[in-house]
C-alpha cells in the first residue's frame, strides 16, 4: 500500500465497511453477545479509520484486506469474535499511527497481546537483511503462538489472503512469497491441521512457479469433469444403498471430489506418469453423524460395508482413528478398486472429525471446549513443548531457529516407543542416536549401544513407526565429531557440538600446558602474554585452534627456536624467514589428497567440522575465495559456495535465513583441485610437453590434462592441485608468460 489519495469516495468506503461487518456477523456462530458485537464494530471502525488513506497493490482500499482476513478466520478456520477483532486490527500498529497502548486501552490485554504477536518487528525494506528480519519476525510469531495459538491462525489467514490477491505484486515478489509459503506456511498449515488452507497454498505455489503445468492439469480436469462425475455417481450408488439398509438410522453424507491440482502434479512428478495414467484422481468421503462414544464402531462398520462391495487394497489402508496423526487428524482411509479397475480412495470419518480436518485442530483446541472429546491433546502439547525448546535455545540466532523449525518442527513425524511403551514423536528421518538425545542429553552423550525391537542397530539407523527403542549407556562414552553425521535433529546436533566444544576447551588447556612448558624452557618466561602473537606467527586465526593443534601435536614447537620473545613481542632471529607466509609448509604437494574436505573452514565463527559440510560442486571454492555457507534442508549439511557463485543471488534472496558467514581458517596443509582452460598456438610436437613441464617446474601437481588441437591451435583443460587461490593465480600468471599460450582462465 502507499499514501496515495483515496480513490474511493466516503460513501463507497462506508458501504465497503458496512458490507464487511454484515458478512462477518453472518459467519460467526450464533448467538453473539452484545459485548462481542460491540468489540467487532469497534475494531472495524478503528481499522477503517486508520487505513482510510491506504490502497493495496491491487488498487482496492486497504481495509478490504483486514476485513477479508477476519472473514477467513471466522468462516474457514472457525475462530470466534476475539480472533475476528484481532484480525481486523492486525495491520494497524505496523502501518498506521495507532499504538499498541491504544489497543490495550480500548480492547483489553488479550487483544493487545495477539495484535502485538501479529505486528512485524521490523519493516522488510533492505534486501540484504530481508532474510534475517524474516527469521526474526517469524520467531516472534512463534513465541506469540505459544502464548496464544490464535496468533498463528490469524497469520495463516493473513498469508492466505495475500496469496489470493498476489497478482497485484511484481513477479519477483510473487515468487519470493510463494517460495517462503512453501517452505514455512504450507508445512505449518499441515501441522496445524488446516488442510483446506494447505491445499490452497500448494495450488497457488504451483500456479506461480509452474504456470504451464498448472494450466495443463486444470484444463484436463475441466475436460474430464463430466465423465468423472458420472463415474463417481456410479461408484457411490451401491455404497449408498447398502449403508441405508445396514446403518439403521445413522445419518450420513457422501462427498465425491477431485484431488487438488497440486497433489495430482505431485503424483505425476513422483511416479513419472502422465495425467491420463493417474487412476485415483478422486476420493470419496463418507461422513457419519454419530455420538462421540459410537464413532469408532460406526466407522469400522462402514469400512466393512465398503470393502464387501469393492476389492480393498490393504497396503493403502490407514487407520488414523485408533492412533490420530500428531496434528489431530482423525480418519479411516483405504483405496478400493472401482468399476473399470480404477483406484478410488475412500475416507471414512464423523462430522466431528471432519470439522477438525477441514478447519484445523488448533482452532478447536482449548477454545471450543473440545478437550473432553479429544484423545490427542497430549501430542499437540508435546509439539508445543518442542517449539518451546527450539525457541528457548538462547545461544541460537533467529536464523538458526528458523532452520531448526523447518527441519524438524514442521517435518512429518515418526512415532516410536520407549522400553516402557511410552510414546515419543520424532521428526521423520530421525535416527537411533537422535532418539537417545531426545530422551535426555546425558543419555545421548554417553550412549554406547542402541537396540530397536531387541536387535542392536547402528547409531544412524532410521527410525520407523512403531519401533521400540532402548539405549545402553556407558559413563566413559564421549561424542566424537562423527556423531554429527548420525543425527538429524538440531537438539542432538547442538548437544553434540556443545560436548565437542567442551572437549576442545579441555584440549586447548592441554595445549597451553605443553606450550607453557616449552616456552619456560626456551625463554624462561611465561607463554601466556605471547599466545595470540604465536598463534598468528604459526598462521592460526584463533587462539583456541592454535592450542588445540598443539595438543594434537600438529604444531612444530621446535620452530620456536627461530624467534625471540621480548617485551610481549615476537622478534625473529632470522630476518629472511620473518614473514609468516614464508614459514608455511615448504613442500606443498607431497601429501596431496585431492578433494579432501579441509577441516579448517570457519562457519558462523565456529570450526567447520562442527557442521558437516561440503564444498559446493557448482562453484568449487578455493582457499582465498570469499565464501558463505548454505545449510541445506534435506541433507542437513552446510554447503560452501563462493560469493561469486551463480546460485548465490537466488539462495540469498529466497533462503537467506539458511545462509551463514564462512571464511577459510588455517588451510595450509590442504589442497584443492582447480580447473583451468588454456588456449594457445600449437607449435608442433612438444608444445604440450613444454606446457606441462612448465607447470611441474613450479612444484604444482597436475591431476588431469586433456587437450584438443585444431588447425594450428590447441585448447585444453587442466586440473591442478593447489593450496590456495593465491597459488592458483600465481600459476596462471606463470602460464600466461609462455609465448605460445594465448589465454588462461579458471573454469567455474
Ligand atoms: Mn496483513
Amino acid at each position: 500500500m502507499s499514501g496515495m489519495p483515496p480513490r474511493t469516495s466516503n460513501e463507497e468506503y462506508a458501504r465497503i465497511v458496512r458490507q464487511g461487518y454484515r458478512n462477518l456477523l453472518r459467519s460467526l456462530p450464533k448467538p453473539l453477545s452484545d459485548e462481542d458485537r460491540r468489540m467487532i464494530r469497534d475494531a472495524l471502525d478503528l481499522a477503517a479509520e486508520a487505513h482510510r488513506h491506504q490502497v493495496r497493490m491491487t488498487g482496492e482500499p486497504y481495509i478490504t484486506h483486514p476485513i477479508a482476513v477476519a472473514q477467513i478466520c471466522a468462516e474457514e478456520i472457525g475462530l470466534g469474535p476475539t480472533a475476528v477483532a484481532c484480525a481486523l486490527l492486525h495491520d494497524v500498529v505496523e502501518d498506521t499511527s495507532v499504538s499498541l497502548e491504544m489497543i490495550r486501552e480500548r480492547f483489553g490485554e488479550r487483544v493487545a497481546l495477539i495484535v502485538e504477536g501479529l505486528t512485524k518487528l521490523d519493516e522488510e525494506k533492505d534486501d540484504k537483511y530481508a532474510g534475517e528480519r524474516q527469521a526474526i519476525n517469524l520467531t516472534h510469531v512463534m513465541r506469540a503462538m505459544l502464548v496464544d495459538v490464535r496468533v498463528i491462525l490469524i497469520k495463516m489467514a493473513d498469508r492466505l489472503h495475500n496469496l489470493r490477491t498476489i497478482k497485484g505484486m511484481p513477479p519477483e515478489k510473487q515468487q519470493r512469497i510463494v517460495i517462503e509459503t512453501d517452505s514455512i506456511y504450507t508445512p505449518l498449515a499441515h501441522r496445524l491441521g488446516l488442510y483446506n488452507i494447505k491445499t490452497e497454498f500448494q495450488d497457488i505455489y504451483l500456479k506461480i512457479i509452474h504456470p504451464e503445468k498448472y494450466r495443463e492439469i486444470a484444463d484436463k480436469l475441466a475436460q474430464t469433469k463430466r465423465s468423472r462425475e458420472q463415474y463417481i455417481r456410479d461408484f457411490i450408488r451401491p455404497i449408498e444403498e447398502a449403508l441405508h439398509k445396514q446403518l439403521k438410522g445413522i445419518k450420513f453424507r457422501i462427498l465425491g471430489r477431485p484431488k487438488s491440482i497440486y497433489s495430482i502434479w505431485n503424483k505425476m512428478c513422483q511416479k513419472e506418469v502422465a495425467f491420463e495414467d493417474i487412476y485415483d484422481l478422486f476420493a470419496i468421503r463418507i461422513i457419519l453423524d454419530v455420538p462421540f462414544e459410537e464413532e469408532r464402531m460406526a466407522c469400522w462398520m462402514v469400512y466393512a460395508i465398503v470393502t464387501s462391495i469393492y476389492q480393498n487394497i490393504p497396503a493403502r489402508q490407514k487407520d488414523w482413528i485408533t492412533t490420530p496423526k500428531a496434528n489431530g487428524y482423525e480418519s479411516l482411509h483405504t483405496s478400493v478398486i472401482g468399476p473399470g479397475g480404477k483406484y478410488v480412495e475412500v475416507q471414512i470419518r464423523t462430522e466431528r472429525m471432519n470439522d477438525i480436518a477441514e478447519r484445523g485442530y488448533a482452532a478447536h483446541w482449548k477454545y471450543k471446549g473440545l478437550k473432553l472429546l479429544n484423545r490427542n491433546e497430549n501430542t499437540f502439547e508435546k509439539w508445543f513443548d518442542r517449539i518451546r525448546e527450539v525457541l528457548e535455545n538462547n545461544t541460537a540466532s533467529a536464523k538458526e531457529i528458523m532452520v531448526a523449525f523447518e527441519d524438524e518442527i514442521l517435518e512429518e513425524e515418526v512415532h516410536v516407543l520407549t522400553p516402557k511403551g511410552e510414546s515419543r514423536f520424532l521428526k521423520e528421518g530421525a535416527t537411533a542416536l537422535d532418539f537417545a538425545f531426545d530422551i535426555h542429553s546425558d543419555i545421548g552423550c554417553t550412549c554406547r549401544i542402541i537396540r530397536v525391537n531387541g536387535a542392536v542397530v547402528p547409531f544412524n539407523y532410521v527410525l520407523k513407526n512403531g519401533d521400540q527403542v532402548s539405549v545402553e549407556t556407558d559413563k566413559n562414552a564421549r561424542p566424537t565429531p562423527d556423531w554429527l553425521k548420525y543425527v538429524t535433529t538440531s537438539k542432538a546436533k547442538n548437544r553434540i557440538r556443545a560436548a565437542l566444544k567442551k572437549e576442545r576447551f579441555k584440549m586447548a588447556a592441554d595445549g597451553l600446558e605443553i606450550l607453557e612448558r616449552k616456552v619456560q624452557r626456551l625463554f624462561n618466561c611465561s607463554a601466556e602474554p605471547y599466545v595470540e602473537a604465536l598463534a598468528k606467527w604459526y598462521g592460526f586465526d584463533q587462539r583456541l585452534e592454535f592450542l588445540v593443534a598443539i595438543a594434537l601435536q600438529q604444531v612444530d614447537l621446535l620452530r620456536l627456536k627461530e624467534i625471540r620473545l621480548e617485551n610481549g613481542k615476537i622478534e625473529p632471529i632470522v630476518q629472511l624467514n620473518a614473514s609468516p607466509d614464508a614459514q608455511k609448509p615448504q613442500e606443498p604437494t607431497t601429501t596431496v589428497k585431492p578433494n579432501a574436505a579441509p577441516t579448517d573452514i570457519i562457519i558462523n565463527d565456529e570450526p567447520g567440522h562442527l557442521y558437516s559440510y561440503v564444498l559446493a560442486s557448482c562453484c568449487t571454492p578455493l582457499p582465498g575465495d570469499a565464501i558463505f555457507a548454505y545449510i541445506t534442508s534435506r541433507e542437513n549439511v552446510a554447503k560452501i559456495h563462493r560469493e561469486s557463485c551463480p546460485n548465490a543471488t537466488y539462495l540469498k534472496r529466497n533462503y537467506s535465513y539458511r545462509i551463514f558467514p564462512a571464511r577459510w581458517g588455517n588451510v595450509a596443509q590442504f589442497h584443492f583441485v582447480a580447473a583451468i582452460a588454456v588456449k594457445g598456438i600449437d607449435q608442433g610436437p612438444g608444445t604440450i610437453q613444454r606446457l606441462s613441464d612448465h607447470i611441474s617446474s613450479m612444484g604444482i601437481n597436475i591431476r588431469s590434462f586433456s587437450i584438443a588441437g585444431d588447425r594450428g591451435y590447441f585448447s585444453g583443460r587442466i586440473e591442478l592441485i593447489v593450496a590456495s587461490n593465491a597459488q592458483l593465480q600465481q600459476v596462471t600468471k606463470e602460464i600466461r608468460k609462455l609465448k605460445f599460450v594465448t589465454s588462461v582462465e579458471r573454469i567455474e
